[in-house]
């Protein structure tokens, strides 16, 4: 059987493992051992994981598959920030970003190849939609950092390219997948979900009552300027966002991060400020500002760490948490999209 036709198991639940073994005459808890060696000993290979019969492993080799996303580039920086640049079965290729900050270490992965929502700073905008990725590719992206770093990552962001929300049911498999304590047992607080803004994406979480965190790119405090960096504002815009986000509190009682990258003479005056913590007063969240990594071609430039601190000050005066994102992989292309952009030139 071709290889990419074989079922990789590598995004199967136990549920699915478990009928599949069961279709081909299997206990049920041959799936448990499969998962142990994949999970928990990091064992891909069946031909290794020996406590299987040797007739059921030549089976799962000729019927399935455990295949990881290859790495194709790596940049390390001198913080420990690892960049990997991975090629999926079909040769696209997608980013995850390692951050260590101790004693966590985060695992940055994407959630589509490319991304259509086109924000104006953005290195993955730039490049186009290609397609949703497989719950399997999401945590492939996990395993595959962890097989390189040789430990085990804490919390995962689904930050990297494209638009989780936009890709829901396959976000939402590879986090139940990721949570299971059957396979990574990752609690669901160490998971944080970055959205956009897509309204109904929003509401479908907030009806789950998963303890996730939930971070919202806002990057302008008012709609006439969020129209020109996050298009989707024009169908969603700030009020209703708000108003949605307050559902999301209500509902599982964490607090919203809202994401607001500071761009130079564009979104960092002090008038902008004093609007972003008008909106966002009183609400459980708090506000993470990111100084922008310029991505050449979009020509933005970041606030003297002066202005950062300025604006940081005037949120801060209205009661508002704010925290300035610690710079993290100076040295490697760290803007999301960047190492992928390169590879399509
Ligand atoms: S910032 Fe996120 S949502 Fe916007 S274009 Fe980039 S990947 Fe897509």
């Amino acid at each position: 059987m071709d290889v990419r036709i074989r079922p990789n198991i590598i995004g199967m639940d136990l549920a699915e493992l478990t009928t599949r073994l069961e279709g081909m005459g299997e206990p049920r808890y041959r799936a448990k051992q499969v998962f142990d060696w994949i999970y928990d000993k990091a064992v891909y290979d069946f031909s290794a994981m020996v406590n299987l019969p040797a007739a059921l492993r030549d089976k799962l080799r000729s019927e399935m598959r455990v295949s990881l996303p290859q790495v194709v580039q790596t940049q390390n920086a001198a913080d420990g920030t690892s960049k990997y640049l991975l090629q999926l079965d079909d040769g696209q290729h997608v980013e995850c970003v390692i951050i260590p900050d101790m004693p966590r270490m985060t695992a940055c992965l994407s959630s589509q190849v490319g991304c259509a929502v086109g924000c104006a700073f953005c290195a993955t905008g730039q490049s186009g939609f290609a397609r949703n990725l497989q719950p399997g590719e999401i945590i492939g992206q996990l395993l595959v950092s962890q097989q390189i770093r040789g430990e085990r990552l804490t919390n995962v962001v689904m930050m990297g390219m494209g638009e989780p929300l936009a890709n829901y049911d396959n976000v939402m498999a590879a986090l139940r997948l990721m949570n299971d304590r059957a396979a990574i047992a990752m609690g669901a607080r160490r998971f944080t979900i970055s959205t956009v803004g897509l309204v109904p994406g929003i509401k479908r979480l907030t009806g789950e009552k998963l303890q996730v965190n939930l971070a919202v790119s806002l990057h302008a405090p008012n709609d006439h300027l969020r129209n020109q960096l996050v298009p989707i504002n024009r169908k969603y815009p700030i009020a209703m966002l708000m108003e949605t986000c307050k559902e999301y509190i209500a509902a599982v009682g964490r607090r919203v991060t809202f994401e607001y990258v500071l761009l130079r003479n564009v979104n960092d005056q002090a008038a902008h400020a004093h609007q972003l913590a008008q909106l966002v007063r009183g609400m459980l969240c708090h506000i993470n500002l990111i100084p922008v990594n310029p991505v050449s071609e979009k020509g933005f430039s970041r606030p003297s760490e002066q202005g950062t601190a300025e604006f940081a000050r005037i949120v801060r005066g209205y009661g508002v948490e704010v925290t300035v994102r610690k710079e993290k992989g100076t040295g490697i292309d760290a803007a999301c999209g960047q190492l992928r952009a390169r590879r399509m030139r």
